[in-house]
């Protein structure tokens, strides 16, 4: 059966690694639409390969330059923030959710007020309005998928289990590329250390989210809201080798863990064709090769990152929306040279130190909420 889909960051890694695997496979999928911000030519080559209706850019600017790299092939073009939202909500039977940032969030309430399924890996839009998504989910009776690696591995260790039983939910973090870095060699740490992750080939913001942990941080809220356990029951293991990708442990001493080669190849075909399983063309694991698995506790005097959104989860309210807004500016300072690597954390801690707004209770209030964290962020920023 045909299944029609929309991939929101289509041109980033994500996006990718989902057209890589609707190429294998194309008589199972009907592209209806993709995305991107400002990459038009590549998404209208990516349009024109997968014979989508639809191709928008989020930033209205790069409109002229879609509509010409699309001209002649009947394909239709749009730009524009409300653009993204529209293409989002033409219902989908599933859509995948892959745009980097806080930028993604409307979409995918967009896409999940249309009750179909959505393969979410875009973390940030859960952080920052995670009760407000997960009641939209529920009011509107969607299928939301966990694509990021590790909220995927627990959803599988989960399957037929009741959470009631649940003792602890284990994120494994592969600790980046500066795992062993002393706090000196942290202040130095330059944009293309930053960038060199040991085992995963992601996105720049992904990537350096990595190295100073934060992208722990932000997952840590993330299954919080995915699995209501409770913040008690949630806990983060460095493991260094990227083998188990999560756990899950059950009050009788069981636990389960998910295991996989680091490419994001195989969570996504776990949404893609869930209930059922789909084949990849993704190497398995040669375990003897590996020959060991290593798990240590984080660090968080060199890696404050999950410290805080561990307070930012038990704060509530605003906090989780303002921590993911500033640490996107710092992370966008970094990359442009502007501040260093120990100050993408620091910038992060001191925004969240400000009085935060007042608990957002709809989408525009988050947004707001994010806006606000913003301004105060870059007033943080301070030349490297
Ligand atoms: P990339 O930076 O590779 O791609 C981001 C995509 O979003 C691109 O298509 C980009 O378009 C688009 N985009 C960027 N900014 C905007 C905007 N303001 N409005 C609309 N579209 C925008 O990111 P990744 O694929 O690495 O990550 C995507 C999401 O998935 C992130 O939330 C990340 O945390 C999460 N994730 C990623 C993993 C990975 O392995 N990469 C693993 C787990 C989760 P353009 O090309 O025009 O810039």
């Amino acid at each position: 059966m045909t299944r029609s889909i929309t991939i929101l960051g289509a041109t980033g890694s994500i996006g990718a690694s989902t057209l890589d695997l609707i190429r294998r496979d194309r008589e199972a999928w009907d592209v209806k639409a993709l995305t991107a911000n400002c990459s038009a030519v590549e998404l209208a080559a990516l349009a024109i390969e997968f014979g989508a209706e639809l191709a928008v850019v989020g930033d209205e600017a790069c409109l002229p330059d879609l509509r010409e790299a699309l001209s002649g092939s009947g394909i239709e073009a749009a730009g524009g923030a409300q653009a993204l939202c529209d293409v989002a909500a033409l219902g989908a039977d599933m859509t995948v959710a892959a745009i980097v940032g806080c930028a993604g969030l409307a979409p995918v309430m967009a896409a999940v007020e249309q009750g179909k399924t959505i393969a979410l890996a875009n973390k940030e839009a859960l952080v920052s309005a995670g009760d407000i998504l997960m009641s939209c989910v529920e009011k509107h009776g969607a299928t939301l998928l966990p694509t990021d690696s590790e909220h995927n591995a627990i959803f599988q260790c989960l399957a037929g289990n009741d959470l009631d039983d649940v003792s602890w939910i284990t994120l494994t973090a592969s600790g980046g590329p500066f795992r062993e870095w002393s706090h000196e060699q942290l202040a130095n740490a330059t944009r293309a250390q930053a960038l060199k992750h040991p085992n995963w080939d992601m996105g720049a913001k992904i990537t350096v989210d990595s190295a100073t942990m934060m992208n722990k941080g932000l997952e840590f809220i993330e299954a919080w809201h995915l699995f209501p356990v409770g913040l008690d029951r949630l806990r983060i293991v460095v493991h260094p080798q990227s083998v188990i990708h999560s756990m899950v442990e059950y009050r009788d001493g069981s636990t389960l863990a998910q295991l996989g080669p680091s490419d994001m190849r195989v969570p996504i075909a776990s949404c893609l064709a869930w209930p059922r399983r789909m084949d990849t063309a993704c190497k398995p694991l040669d375990l003897p090769t590996i020959g060991t698995l290593s798990f240590a506790a984080p660090d968080e005097d060199r890696f404050p990152a999950t410290r805080l959104a561990r307070e930012a989860a038990h704060a509530g309210g605003a906090a989780p929306a303002v921590l993911n807004a500033a640490n996107e500016v710092a992370v966008a300072a970094f990359l442009d040279g502007q501040i260093t690597f120990t100050q993408i954390s620091a910038i992060a801690a001191r925004t969240l130190e400000k009085e935060l707004p007042r608990a957002p209770t709809s989408l525009e209030e988050v947004l707001a909420v994010d806006g606000k964290a913003r301004e105060l962020a870059r007033m943080m920023l301070e030349p490297a």
